[in-house]
């Protein structure tokens, strides 16, 4: 096995020894009796919102009908489509923040299934070429002591039978927290974070994982540096986004 997916195989391993699926659920920790969706309980299941067709038919938020959201009208993306598992609101927030922040890395695993299945559903794996996470910056990376997006593509790419280029992508430099930002900070803050590291003349094609979308501004950039690095066509898809705002 290549050095690089050892250490995937480990953390998978590792993740089956520590939280065993279907004993406790991963969300709320409570001991599961009967049915559960990759380890998650029927009780914090119902927490998740899923976006459906009422949703922006550019960036993937949800909307009160089908169409473009206001800010898909106003701005042009970089990246061809956009899709969300979930609404990023109420519990699932919480979850997404523990997932980043405190530690909770093995929540890859239910968050990355699910969106894998959602995946599978729209069609989006046959429209790539291989998955390609959005990277955070060295020194981040180092403190966290992951890439929760990261995490997510492996378990991606390991459900779809896809193919993972976990460093396509290079963050240049550090950027600040985007939230309570607004869409223009936003974008200049973003401006030019992300480069294009080499290229396989197989890839064309590419679909850009991330936990959350709320402007936009990073898949926007990613995007950019991975045409602008010659790929053809650029698809993203996220664990949850925020409401058309
Ligand atoms: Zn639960
Ligand atoms: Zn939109």
């Amino acid at each position: 096995m290549p050095v690089k997916q050892i250490v995937p195989a480990l953390w998978e391993g590792l993740m089956d020894l520590l939280y065993p699926e279907g004993i406790n659920c991963y969300l709320c920790g409570d001991k599961i009796r009967g049915q559960h969706t990759y380890g998650v309980c029927p009780v914090c299941r119902k927490e998740f919102i899923f976006v459906g067709e009422k949703s922006c038919s550019m960036c993937g938020k949800q909307l009160d009908r089908a169409g473009l959201c206001s800010d898909c009208r106003s701005f042009r993306h970089y990246f061809d489509r956009a899709y969300s598992l979930c609404v990023y609101d109420g519990k699932v927030k919480e979850w997404i923040y523990s997932f980043k922040y405190a530690g909770r890395s093995y929540l890859a695993r239910p968050f990355g299934r699910m969106m894998a299945e959602r995946i599978k559903e729209i069609g989006m794996d046959r429209w790539v070429d291989c998955v390609v996470p959005v990277p955070l910056h060295r020194k981040k990376q180092r403190q966290r002591g992951y890439n929760q997006s990261r995490l997510l593509a492996d378990v991606i790419s390991r459900e779809l039978g896809m193919g993972k280029a976990r460093d396509l992508l290079k963050r240049i430099r550090e950027t600040p927290p985007l939230s309570g930002l607004t869409r223009l900070q936003r974008m200049e803050t973003m401006e030019g974070a992300f480069y294009m590291n080499g290229k396989e003349a197989a890839v064309k094609n590419v679909l850009l994982i991330d936990d959350i979308y709320t402007t936009g501004s990073t898949v926007n950039q990613c995007a950019r540096a991975l045409k602008e690095g010659g790929l053809v066509r650029v698809y993203v898809f996220t664990l949850a986004s925020g409401k058309d705002i």
